[in-house]
């Protein structure tokens, strides 16, 4: 069938009714055949959580083509934090596509990709010389910043730790902790990395210095610092169940790096660009990584990523040692730089703590009612609620699970992650009301009440 349900031009954006809109039962009958294709053509490892065509999204809702308008809990991951269509990047993206739309900056250089690694430079944490280089992909800038370490050091060994996520390539898969569904059946995996504990308080019951000693240990005794290249590490673990590490603990590991000549990477693909209610999670903790890798936010859903850090370091691949076709794409650094204004303009780090501080009052409202919610934890609008069975902590994934999807069939996108699978996520975008973030979370308490 050739006609396609996106013939009638739809305009998203902040101008969309900013309403939950419930048409059709989820799917409806246009999403359902869009499912049906889907099925027929595309690959069954690509898979998706909320069964609906999409036609547009803004401020805080997604449309589908029935005519259901959903509010949206999860900004496709994190990435849309300035809001679906945002303005800025709509004018910035239009305009630069009428001008060019590629030249390969290996090839023909362009300010566009000049002003983003600047801007980088300037708002990632630490004063020192910095300097950066941009993909397309998290798991591309992973890759990246671990080529760059290795080529400063001279030494192969990585550490990753547990419950970590960075990417599905095959080096970011062997960082990756979990194995299914990211790396089962997937390997061999890459070389030389290797695994260490993280602070994982509400299951692990240390503090941050204690997580830390513990670590470090692992890293000292099994791989030995002077085979170390890098430390890798989520300031807050995304995938891995939100888990928000003790104090002390990033420090005492970055000082830990800092003195044995091993570069700390601060993986901020998911934390970055005012997610946690600073620019960057790293400031939550008072650490200056070397290198900092950077995506999902950063172009108000446009595929850009990048690696920032240390000037000497970001300077120690050879000429032409680093890059790729489409790396710094003209079109997505105009939307990084429009969306990058907004970050900083529109009051959105600020924001993203409103947002924080709304959720976390609301879930603790709701666990100190029922047992079965054993931790509210996070920093501004990345929040996690960790289900488990009454008086225990053994993870409860069916009823996460049960949860996003009775919140998903009610019209609120929801989404779940965790090592365990027992943890909703909630990563709002910054541009939504403080009316529909009401109204969402209504829904999800709602849902959790009916499931016993
Ligand atoms: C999503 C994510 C990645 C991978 O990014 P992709 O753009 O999907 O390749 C890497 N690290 C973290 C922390 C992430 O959340």
């Amino acid at each position: 069938m050739t006609d396609t349900m996106t013939s009638d031009p739809v305009l998203g954006g902040p101008g969309l009714p900013q309403e939950r809109r419930m048409v059709t039962a989820i799917p409806g009958p246009k999403s359902r055949e869009l499912l049906a294709r889907k099925a027929e053509a595309v690959a069954s490892g690509v898979a998706h959580t909320v069964p609906i065509a999409a036609v547009a999204a803004g401020g805080g809702v997604i449309v589908d083509a029935d005519g259901n308008s959903l509010i949206d809990l999860g900004s496709g991951i994190a990435v849309t934090g300035v809001g679906n269509s945002n303005p800025r990047v709509v004018e910035a993206v239009t305009r630069q596509a009428a001008a060019f739309t590629h030249t390969c900056f290996m090839i023909s250089p362009y300010e566009g990709y000049v002003a983003v690694a600047e801007a980088l430079n300037r708002l990632t944490p630490g004063d020192h010389a910095k300097k950066s280089a941009l993909f397309n992909s998290g798991a591309e800038a992973v890759e990246n910043a671990v080529k760059i370490a290795r080529k400063f050091t001279g030494r192969q060994a990585v550490v990753a730790f547990d419950h970590a996520y960075h990417g599905r390539t095959n080096l970011t898969m062997a960082l990756t902790a979990k194995s299914m569904p990211y790396k089962s059946g997937f390997g061999p995996f890459a070389g030389e990395v290797y695994r260490a504990p993280v602070s994982y308080p509400f299951h692990d019951g240390l503090s941050g210095a204690e997580a830390a000693t513990r670590a470090i240990s692992v890293i000292d005794k099994q791989v030995g610092a002077s085979n170390l290249a890098a430390v890798i590490i989520e300031p807050i673990l995304g995938e891995g169940g939100f888990i928000v590490p003790a104090d002390g603990f990033l420090l005492a590991i970055s000082e830990w790096c800092t003195a044995n000549g091993v570069v700390f990477i601060a993986d901020e693909v998911q934390t970055g660009f005012a997610r946690t209610g600073a620019m960057f999670a790293s400031e939550l903790f008072g650490i200056v990584p070397d290198l900092i890798t950077t995506a999902k936010g950063i172009a108000g859903g446009l595929p850009l990523a990048a690696v920032t850090g240390r000037a000497d370091i970001m300077d120690a691949p050879h000429v032409g040692g680093l890059g790729g076709t489409y790396g710094g794409n003209p079109i997505a650094c105009a939307a990084a730089l429009a969306s990058i204004e907004a970050f900083e303009h529109d009051g959105l780090v600020e924001r993203a703590s409103q947002i924080g501080a709304k959720l976390v009052d609301r879930l603790q409202q709701i666990q100190a009612a029922d047992s079965r919610l054993g931790e509210v934890r996070g920093r501004g609008a990345m929040v996690a609620a960790e289900f488990v069975r009454p008086g225990t902590r053994e993870p409860d994934a069916a009823l996460a699970v049960a949860v996003a999807k009775a919140s998903i069939a009610q019209g609120v996108v929801l989404l779940t992650c965790g090592t365990y699978g027992n943890v909703v996520r909630f990563l709002p975008p910054l541009s939504i009301s403080d009316d529909l973030l009401d109204e969402g979370l209504d829904v999800v308490a709602a849902a959790l009440k009916e499931i016993s």
